[in-house]
């Protein structure tokens, strides 16, 4: 008999119910007990949602986060924290968002007033973010397994076949951060022989409630370990291997590759694997995984929202459960976190693409087919594996997947579509020419404030109860307000401020034949944030320009350069559910040649700078170190098809939201834009080290103003880093800008802001 398990299900809801009544509960809408009751409800439902599977995981249902709640099972509270006097749910909140200074007076008495939130990044290489654990070198910890324990208790109750869920101690550790750095990874290893002993405590707990099995995610195993993490897993797993009960080691997210050894011969009773990103390690598992340890593999797709083709999983499964039997379990490939709830809501989808989809229930219901087929043998669910099949057909034969004329230019791309005319110090002077803009020319990322007005248009709009004609009106007004208001501040490029764009991606995915959206489709990203990733599905087209003429108008409104504003085709496609039935590669080239389309019509149109935003371009780099040239050699050559087939004259820019350039300044000097904007105003300009170091030579904005901090930078301070920055790269090749867009601060923040900055910018041209 074949084991179903699941490692993780979404704890926001089908519905979003987590999000809602977290953001009530912030807001003093409502109460604690309500939104604890909340919480029990939910995770009552999603037990009942998995009730046929052989083991349920308990401890994945999180308030905030997951890594979150470890810290606190381990009691690891970073010092701003402790001695806490309230409830520990508010001060689990107080980690996870912190409070500020502005309210802290107000809440000194019972709460201990302003505090920091904890550090939020990316988990692996999906668009979840969590809590990172802070380490010093006093740190120390105490197992406090309340949560674990009242939820077990509570599926018990409820006759779940419970399996605990646990981040694993490597794992932990390798995620933290470790605050009073001086030895590196060092300080955070040292830690470990505290940390042991808490982990040995809480599966005692667990194994005096009688539990059998306990999962303890290791993801880390998919990335590259030096010796001392290798040695980290040895010592860590041969210290718990004395707990009576049994480990399931889950790794997911990638392959194992050189860490199959280690993987498969840590004291474990199981291991888990990624039988999607890492079909290639099974067979080399087969061998060293010791005869009586369960391979658990995930083979449907936690990570998109396609059904999974059943036939051809059971033709690769069937042999390898004869193989091992009982030791053979099936599970999705990581926990269904990254996939939303439950297809059906979906009424709205196109018939078809719906019928090629599969979320987090239906994948469990998939897997739920594939152990009846294992263990019954296929005709045990005949009418199942039909439909699955006649799915799958449809899909890869569909016309509205399949553009021949779309595969064919693909097919034959060449690198002289990626090529400019001329090399950067041949177009420079003619774009100045063109341009006759200042020394350190002014301008902003695109975005202005999203107003409430903004907003009512279009859900008027959506809703049909503004027409056409009025949506156009309200979006025209808002434009002729952005460019007026720019040239007041006297700005050098202006934008026309997309106020029409709900979303960079979205706006695009909407034009473009080959995308569908979803109205349930969402995935948590932290806290009570989702987002929705609209569905590639097709091969790409445009079937007509998507910018041209929000932009022409724009531009029809000042004698200024006004500059077109696109989202590369690297983001849109990071930012998308993409297809599995073709490379990542190849729908980004697709997307390069349609946004390639609007760039040369931008162009035509009259419009002499563009900009193309490729804000995801990094968050798009493999796990592994070794995989990053490949990924950043076909996102570097969409992008410069969808770039370069301008003239001279025309100017690229483009923008990326952060600042860490070191280790991949080659990609984006080999990008070829003419200007690249980035966020560096936090960083005190340090950052553009990277850019200094490489002799970058082309020209930059880095940003100047925190546009996330209601703040109004001063101009005095722009001014010092504009000069630090000059330290770096040569004056003539600086821009000044913002960090990034400003649709989410307010007109009132805005003004006074970019007043600071042109009057800084002026300053500096004095002075030279
Ligand atoms: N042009 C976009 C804006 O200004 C860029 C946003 C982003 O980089 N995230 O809103
Ligand atoms: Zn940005």
């Amino acid at each position: 008999m074949t084991t179903t398990h699941n490692l993780g299900f979404p704890r926001i809801g089908a519905k979003r119910e987590l999000k809602f009544a977290l953001e009530s509960y912030w807001k003093g809408q409502s109460s604690r007990d309500e939104l604890k009751a909340l919480g029990a409800q939910l995770r009552q439902c999603h037990w009942e949602n998995q009730s046929g599977l052989d083991l349920v995981p308990v401890g994945d249902f999180a308030f905030y986060d997951q890594m979150l709640d470890m810290s606190f099972t381990l009691g690891n509270l970073p010092e701003r924290v402790r001695g806490f006097q309230g409830d520990p749910l508010d001060n689990y909140f107080r980690v996870a968002r912190g409070r500020s200074a502005q309210n802290a007076e107000a809440h000194a008495a019972c709460c201990g007033g302003g505090v920091a939130a904890g550090e939020m990044t990316k988990w692996f290489d999906t668009n979840y973010h969590y809590i990172v654990p802070e380490f010093t070198a006093s740190t120390t910890f105490k197992l406090d397994a309340t949560r674990l324990l009242d939820q077990l208790a509570e599926a018990r109750a409820q006759g779940v076949k419970a399996k605990p869920v646990i981040i694993g101690p490597v794992t932990y550790l390798a995620l933290g951060k470790a605050k009073d750095q001086t030895r590196g990874d060092a300080d955070k290893l040292a830690l470990l022989e505290r940390l042991l002993p808490v982990y040995a405590e809480l599966l005692d707990t667990l194994a005096a409630q009688g539990v059998e099995w306990v999962q303890i995610d290791e993801p880390i195993l998919v990335t590259e370990l030096d010796a001392d993490w290798k040695h980290a897993f040895n010592t860590a797993y041969h210290q718990l291997k004395a707990s009576k009960v049994k480990l399931l080691l889950a790794t997911y997210f990638g392959q194992l590759q050189e860490n199959q050894h280690l993987a498969a011969n840590l004291p474990v009773a199981g291991l888990h694997i990624d039988a999607i990103n890492g079909r290639d390690d099974v067979q080399p598992l087969l061998n060293l995984l010791p005869s009586h340890k369960v391979l658990s593999l995930g083979v449907i797709n936690g990570r998109n929202i396609w059904k999974t083709d059943l036939a051809a999983v059971l033709d690769w499964v069937e042999p390898l459960a004869d193989r091992l039997g009982e030791r053979l379990w099936i599970a999705p490939s990581c926990s269904l976190l990254h996939v939303p709830v439950d297809l059906d809501s979906e009424v709205k989808l196109d018939a078809d693409v719906k019928s090629w989809l599969a979320y987090a229930l239906q994948k469990l219901d998939e897997l739920k087919v594939l152990a009846a087929a294992l263990n019954n043998g296929r005709a045990s669910v005949k009418a199942e594996l039909e439909a699955n099949q006649a799915a799958i057909a449809a899909r890869r034969t569909s016309p509205r997947v399949n553009n021949p004329v779309v595969k064919a230019a693909v097919a034959t791309l060449d690198a002289a579509l990626g090529q400019r005319q001329s090399v950067y110090g041949q177009r420079s002077p003619k774009q100045a020419a063109l341009l006759k803009l200042p020394a350190y020319p002014t301008t902003t990322i695109g975005s202005f404030p999203q107003t409430s007005d903004i907003r009512h248009a279009r859900s008027e709009y959506k809703a049909g109860r503004l027409d056409e004609a009025g949506y156009q009106a309200a979006m025209k007004a808002e434009i002729e307000r952005s460019v007026r208001e720019q040239e007041a501040l006297d700005l050098d490029v202006l934008v026309h401020g997309e106020a029409e764009r709900n979303d960079m991606v979205e706006y695009f995915g909407e034009q473009l034949d080959g995308y569908a959206f979803s109205q349930f489709g969402w995935v948590q990203s932290y806290g009570s944030r989702c987002v929705k990733p609209p569905i590639l599905f097709g091969d790409i087209s445009r079937p007509k320009a998507m910018t041209v003429e929000w932009i022409k108008y724009a531009a029809s409104l000042t004698k200024r350069p006004m500059k077109g504003m696109l989202t590369g085709p690297v983001t849109i496609l990071n930012w998308s559910f993409v297809r599995d039935d073709q490379p990542r590669s190849v729908s980004c080239y697709q997307l390069a040649l349609a946004i390639r389309e609007e760039v040369l019509d931008l162009e035509k149109a009259g419009i002499r700078v563009i900009q193309i935003d490729e804000a995801a371009l990094r968050e798009g780099l493999p796990l592994r170190k070794a995989q990053w040239q490949t990924y950043l050699d076909w996102a570097v050559e969409s992008f410069r098809i969808a770039a370069n087939g301008v003239e001279d004259e025309t100017q690229i820019h483009t923008h990326m939201c952060y600042s860490e350039f070191n280790d991949i300044i080659q990609s984006i000097a080999d990008m070829d834009a003419d200007v690249i904007t980035i966020e560096t105003s936090r960083s005190d300009m340090e950052l553009l080290d990277a850019f200094e170091n490489f002799q970058y030579p082309n020209e930059i904005g880095p940003g100047v103003y925190d546009i996330h901090s209601p703040n109004i930078p001063t101009q005095g301070h722009i001014e010092q880093l504009m000069k630090k920055a000059a330290e770096r790269v040569p004056a003539e090749r600086l821009w000044v800008n913002p960090d990034c867009g400003l649709k989410t601060r307010q007109w009132p923040e805005v003004i006074p802001a970019l007043t600071n900055m042109v009057a800084a910018a002026k300053a500096l041209r004095q002075a030279a």
